[in-house]
């Protein structure tokens, strides 16, 4: 590669793309790997430790269902040698590009169900009979084990906010350990390792994050926009209204009239917002200002970007909703 690159002219970023195969960075410089989104990169961060360097496309504060690709950034999918994306139906921003001739080799889409380049020699597997990874791997038409041990399924359709599920988080790091694995100059061996103890300690954090959420169970759940759902249905959490179904369009005043109605009459409501969107629809709804609001961050705004950023950006989604409870508002 080093010699190819030597050659190139001084457009060699261009020349590099259009030769294609040539890998944008040297041989004695770390892979290059762009997220989409930041809590991918806390996967990444999780699986790849300091193997590799990382940078998130969507920044923090910014909606990935609006976002429109800046020419930097299209430089910066153009220097990785791998991107993960969760697919199509969520960043729309990067559907064309990322599935198209320039991009598609070293894009990975993370959505269950969704084809992984390069990843059909074999897939990753556990080596204990964790159900959600083994439904993940052969795909929605499977009745999986783990819908029955809590009652939902973990299949593709429906909200693409994959990444509040933590099932699923463990599944998408476990198609980005197996992705990463294949570059040049990766030691295979920890990347599993690193996975091993992610699991395990995803493991123990999620029965801590149930035990944490039994007082919430009766609370009536509001949300700006569909995003909270995996998370809710993941730990058996009631979402009694969303305000907008579509993020990119305000609400319509039929809907929000329908909502309302419902939180004048749920028993325990707590709206949720997120910092990405615009209160002032709650504000309009809430005829008592005694309903308890409480933030929280689908990309993890807040979370330092480290090998435990995913475990702390799950106790987030928990601690938002424990702010609901009438002994922790704020
Ligand atoms: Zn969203
Ligand atoms: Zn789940």
């Amino acid at each position: 590669m080093k010699q190819i690159t030597n050659f190139l002219p001084i457009a060699g970023l261009t020349a590099a793309l259009a030769l294609g195969a040539v890998t944008a960075h040297a041989t004695d410089e770390k892979p290059n790997i762009v997220a989409s989104l930041a809590p991918i990169e806390l996967l990444v961060r999780a699986v790849a430790g300091d193997q590799v360097t990382v940078s998130t496309l969507v920044p923090a504060g910014a909606s990935p269902h609006t976002y429109q690709l800046r020419p930097s950034e299209r430089r910066q999918l153009a220097a990785a040698d791998r991107i993960f994306w969760v697919g199509p139906g969520m960043e729309n921003f990067l559907e064309r590009l990322l599935t198209g001739p320039d991009f598609r080799d070293r894009s990975v889409a993370l959505a269950p169900g969704a084809d992984a380049p390069g990843d059909d020699d074999h897939g990753y597997h556990h080596e204990d009979d964790h159900d959600s990874h083994a439904e993940a791997e052969h795909g929605p038409e499977h009745d999986s084990a783990d819908a029955h041990a809590h009652g939902h399924d973990h299949g593709d359709g429906g909200d693409p906010h994959i990444w509040l599920d933590p099932a699923l988080g463990l599944d998408m790091a476990g198609k980005i350990a197996h992705s990463i694995e294949q570059l040049e100059g990766i030691d295979a061996k920890e990347i599993d390792e690193n996975l091993a103890t992610f699991e395990a300690s995803l493991k123990d954090r999620e029965a801590s994050i149930r035990q944490q959420l039994q007082p919430a169970k009766d609370l009536d759940l509001f949300t700006y926009h569909g995003a909270f759902r995996r998370f809710a249905e993941h730990y058996g959490l009631t979402i009694a209204g969303v305000l907008t179904l579509s993020p990119e369009r305000s609400p319509g005043a039929r809907h929000l009239a329908e909502v309302q109605e419902r939180l004048q009459q749920a028993d325990q409501p707590c709206l949720l917002t997120e910092p990405q969107f615009n209160r002032q629809w709650w504000e309009s709804l809430m005829t008592d200002a005694d309903i308890p609001v409480s933030t929280w961050d689908p990309l993890a705004g807040d979370i330092e970007p480290t090998a435990t950023g995913y475990l702390e950006f799950q106790q987030s989604l928990a601690d938002a909703v424990l702010r609901c409870l009438p002994e922790n508002a704020e």
